[in-house]
């Protein structure tokens, strides 16, 4: 007899055995167990439906520039689905079953300021810890873009959206694993994908984003649930 079998007959006896009528609920389906274990929830903002996967691999069939080691499958080697950068966690993915197209790094004369992941089909980009969005624009380079500050001088970006998530705009609060738009290819892109980079220092300076300093997502020590208590 199947699971759905047995229920049907609980609740057959169960309508048998009373006149009164039987309220069915909805038999609550598992939740699946989270990837990774992700950061505490803020009240500040709610936390979002994202769970990041627990590994990154390389694309298939592409050569990956500035690529981080990975092992003869292509999976990125001593991957940290969540981060520690400055004390604040961050998801070093900010979006669910990418591939690694390119890395951190100088890339063709010039320096790569973040990651570059793709997924097919395309997907929804996600905030990769709590914080507040500081820019939510179009620009000639990145297309739509969305730039949060996730306070202690960490920063993330999210570029080249196909559109940025309703709502997500200058000055709103922003929860861990929130939609911040979907994966497209606007701005100076010759392929669907995310560009995602962390920065850090202080926005408060003369030349805005442009002041931080870009960091390497690859770079940085393992997310410990002990570390945030
Ligand atoms: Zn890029």
């Amino acid at each position: 007899m199947t699971r759905k079998a047995t229920l049907f007959a609980l609740l057959l006896g169960t309508a048998c055995a009373s006149p009164a009528p039987v309220t069915v609920h909805t038999v609550p389906r598992a939740a699946p167990a989270p990837a990774v274990s992700t950061p505490p929830p803020v009240t500040a903002a709610e936390q979002g439906p994202f769970q990041p996967n627990a590994y990154l691999r390389a694309c298939y069939g592409i050569r990956v520039s500035n690529s981080p080691l990975v092992d003869e499958e292509g999976w990125v080697r001593n991957y940290k689905p969540i981060v520690m950068v400055n004390g604040v966690p961050l998801a070093a993915a900010p979006a669910n079953d990418v591939c690694l197209t390119s890395g951190f790094g100088q890339r063709f004369g010039r320096r790569h300021d973040g990651i570059d992941l793709q997924s097919r089909p395309a997907g929804t980009i996600y905030a990769a810890a709590p914080g507040r969005v500081i820019e939510a624009r179009v620009s000639t380079g990145y297309g739509n873009m969305v730039l949060i500050d996730h306070g202690k001088g960490v920063y993330t970006r999210y570029a080249h959206l196909a559109y940025i998530q309703p709502g997500v705009q200058k000055g709103e609060k922003i929860g861990f694993g929130q939609p911040v738009g979907f994966m497209g290819s606007s701005g100076n892109a010759t392929a669907v994908h995310i560009h995602y980079e962390i920065l850090t220092g202080n926005y408060n300076n003369p030349r805005g984003s442009k002041g931080l300093s870009p960091r390497d997502p690859f770079s940085f020590p393992p997310y410990e649930y002990a570390q945030a208590y």
